[in-house]
């Protein structure tokens, strides 16, 4: 390609070309200093000051109230998956444990991880209807002595969103947002914790965020590697070994971008207008099937199926020459699947849409 593309990978996914170019603008001299900014100390004051100012924007963005830490830790989604049973299910009334709400892959992965750490309850499980739904609330049998319970909000691969946060009672609910942090706005205080990868709807990979409610520190099983004790971690700014600097950096600059289009609030009008594009064109169709439940449709993750399958090859090869870039499924469950985090535009959704269409027309 001799341009940008559109590009509709899952993650590591598109990013504001904004920060990218502000990013090369400053990449050999950042801030007067003679050297790139992942070419200094993380303890200097003038990398403390965008890190301080990256967890201010996003504790601005997402509304974050006082009483929560914000962690930014490395290990990603799946690092969590063992830190959050290693931190919480402590917790539990009658010894470790926690209830899972399993609505996909990653939800899964999540619940078989915590079994090394204590009992992990599957408390309610789509997979009887091939994960295309969240299971009605008031069939989830959720245990009288759980440390908390795990959802994931946003199944990236099967392209499941839950419409809201669930409401469990006292027990602290924990969030995996990996795929959609900050593509809508979230009561944060309805959560005992949310965690995040950003390689999706932020920017590099290698940071991972996680907001936790601050009464839940301190309650770390002995075995807790430090690098993901959440108490020991609060307690040295998350810098208990040496963090990401330039994945922070970039995050930075993708909270000023987004701050920038109007914050949470309006980039998430924007985002479901581009969800309603492309659902629109595919429910009209006869050639392309969304298979997942209308009301747990992920708007950041729109998985479709053509009918004929035979088509899928030349789908996917004649919209990559059309610079509409990975837009296959994930092998887990075949199909395609587009990525329209907040970085992407709605001309890309709407170029989609019309090679869809096209494709349609000449099958
Ligand atoms: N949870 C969800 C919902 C994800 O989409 C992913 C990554 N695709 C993960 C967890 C795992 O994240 P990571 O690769 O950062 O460990």
């Amino acid at each position: 390609f001799d341009r940008r593309i559109f590009n509709f990978a899952a993650g590591p996914a598109t990013l504001p070309e904004e920060t990218l170019r502000q990013a090369a603008d400053e990449m050999l001299n950042w801030h007067g200093l003679g050297s790139s900014v992942m070419e200094i100390s993380h303890r200097s004051k003038e990398f403390m000051a965008v890190y301080e100012e990256t967890l201010h924007d996003l504790r601005t963005l997402m509304n974050i109230p006082n009483g929560y830490e914000i962690l930014l830790l490395q290990g990603g989604g799946i690092g969590q998956n063992a830190a959050i049973p290693m931190n919480l299910m402590g917790l539990g009334k009658n010894g470790p444990k926690a209830d899972f709400i399993v609505t996909g892959i990653w939800s899964e992965k999540s619940f078989k991880e915590a079994q090394k750490y204590g009992v992990a309850h599957l408390a309610a499980s789509s997979e009887a209807e091939k994960f295309t739904t969240v299971p009605p609330r008031s069939a989830w049998n959720l245990s009288s002595d759980a440390a908390y319970v795990h959802i994931c909000a946003n199944e990236t691969i099967g392209g499941v969103e839950f419409d809201h946060a669930p409401d469990v009672g006292n027990v602290p609910l924990v969030a995996d947002v990996s795929s959609n942090i900050l593509s809508k706005e979230m009561d944060v205080s309805q959560y005992g914790v949310l965690f995040a990868g950003a390689q999706k709807n932020i920017g590099p990979s290698g940071v991972t965020i996680v907001i936790v409610r601050k009464d839940l520190l301190g309650h770390s099983m002995p075995i807790t590697p430090s690098v993901w004790d959440w108490a020991k971690e609060a307690a040295n700014q998350s810098m208990l070994n040496t963090p990401p600097t330039f994945a922070i950096y970039m995050a930075g600059l993708s909270f000023k971008w987004l701050l920038k289009q109007g914050g949470v609030k309006a980039i998430a009008k924007q985002n479901q207008a581009k969800a309603d594009l492309l659902y629109e064109c595919i429910d009209q169709s006869s050639l392309y099937e969304n298979r997942i439940a209308k009301l747990y449709r992920s708007r950041m993750n729109v998985t479709f199926f053509l009918k004929d399958e035979a088509l899928n090859a030349e789908f996917l090869a004649q919209s990559h020459a059309a610079g509409l870039v990975a837009l296959r499924g994930h092998k887990a469950v075949g199909g395609m699947r587009a990525s329209i985090y907040n970085a992407m535009p709605i001309e890309g959704v709407k170029a989609l849409v019309e090679f869809m269409r096209d494709f349609e027309r000449r099958a």
